[in-house]
């Protein structure tokens, strides 16, 4: 058994410490820091400045934990799909999303996940675990070489849509936006990072409370109760009304609108009193909608609603002054859209 630390634990105080501990300068520990953290090293070979008995010092030391990317699906549409192997070998999966001028990075928070959605694919899946702040990190490093490389500018946005519930691994979730935000790391500006959740209200007020500077996205799909349980369980938890009241203060705290998912489906959410409920629920906190594209999985007998339903959705929103788009889906060709995350290969 591998019985040395994982040296990506250490933040730079701890590293600097370690260097002092071994009667050496302080300073090798920012140099560290930086092939870990900027470089992107994944061997202590690799850390050229450091002389040879340094780098072999680290190495009876430690280990670099980090992913691989495992397998590589193009779309024709551009969208890039990873299958990602973590130091367990367990595999999660992450979506670069091009447009003219931008990249988003669609990264996992867990391995499988635990909510059981009825109409997403991860829910087919057990949750394993939760991903390691290094291992969220890395997602959007390797997403980010990908857009350098294929679309010939940096990675502009990230959304936390992959695999998993973010705000159910919340302490390594705001750990790794941290390090892709800090000048120390990827230097993003938050306004760019969207976390979306199933709606938690106590771990939304959490993340009000914690004065977090990124957005907010909900997985709202029905604005009524009986509806929305029936797609999503962890509605029969925590209602619609307990999830508008955690927004309110999310809002009153952050100044920051809300964004509400909603799949539009055949026969579940598509007749007037739908758009109604979801209006008047919308008017209730500062908000805007994405209606998405229904992406079917196997067998589900799910459906996306027809053409004419969604301009109704789209007209009657608009009509209460409520922004409303429209949001095609990417990657369908190689199952990398919404929902669509589910290790399909190898299977
Ligand atoms: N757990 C988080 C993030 C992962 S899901 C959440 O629920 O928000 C990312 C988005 O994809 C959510 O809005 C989810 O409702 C949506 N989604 C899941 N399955 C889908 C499908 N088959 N088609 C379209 N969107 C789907």
């Amino acid at each position: 058994m591998d019985q040395k630390q994982d040296i990506r634990a250490l933040n730079k105080e701890q590293l600097r410490d370690f260097f002092v501990s071994q009667k050496d300068k302080a300073f090798r520990g920012n140099q560290v820091y930086e092939w870990l953290w900027i470089k992107g090293a994944h061997h202590f070979e690799d850390m050229t400045n450091l002389s040879k008995e340094t780098r072999k010092m680290l190495d009876d030391h430690f280990v670099i934990n980090h992913i691989e990317v495992d397998d590589m699906q193009l779309s024709s549409d551009g969208t890039i799909k990873n299958a990602i192997k973590l130091h367990d070998s367990l595999i999660v999966e992450s979506v670069l999303i091009p447009s003219k001028s931008r990249t988003t990075a669609c990264v996992s928070s867990q391995v499988g996940c635990s909510l059981n959605c009825t109409f997403c694919a991860t829910a087919r899946l057990k949750k394993m675990r939760n991903l390691n702040p290094d291992e969220i990190y890395d997602q959007v490093v390797a997403i980010d070489k990908q857009s350098r490389l294929y679309q010939n500018h940096k990675l502009s946005n990230i959304v936390f849509m992959g695999m998993g519930e973010p705000l159910l691994n919340y302490a390594n979730v705001l750990k790794a936006i941290e390090k892709i935000t800090s000048d120390e790391g990827l230097a993003m500006s938050p306004s760019r990072i969207t976390l979306s959740t199933v709606g938690l209200p106590k771990m939304i007020k959490k993340l009000a409370d914690d004065k977090v500077k990124f957005n907010l996205a909900v997985s709202l799909h029905s604005a009524i109760d009986e509806v929305r349980s029936k797609m999503m369980p962890i509605n029969k938890k925590s209602n619609l009304a307990e999830l508008l009241e955690s927004l309110q203060y999310w809002y009153s705290k952050t100044q920051k609108r809300v964004t509400f998912e909603c799949v539009v489906w055949k026969g579940i959410n598509d007749k007037k009193k739908d758009i109604e409920a979801l209006v008047n629920y919308c008017k209730q906190v500062p908000s805007k909608i994405n209606l998405i594209e229904y992406n079917a999985i196997e067998e589900d007998g799910f459906q996306q609603a027809d053409a004419k339903a969604i301009e109704y959705y789209v007209r009657e929103l608009e009509r209460n002054n409520i922004i409303v788009n429209v949001r095609r889906s990417r990657g369908k060709d190689i199952d990398a859209a919404c929902g669509q995350l589910a290790n399909k290969k190898g299977e």
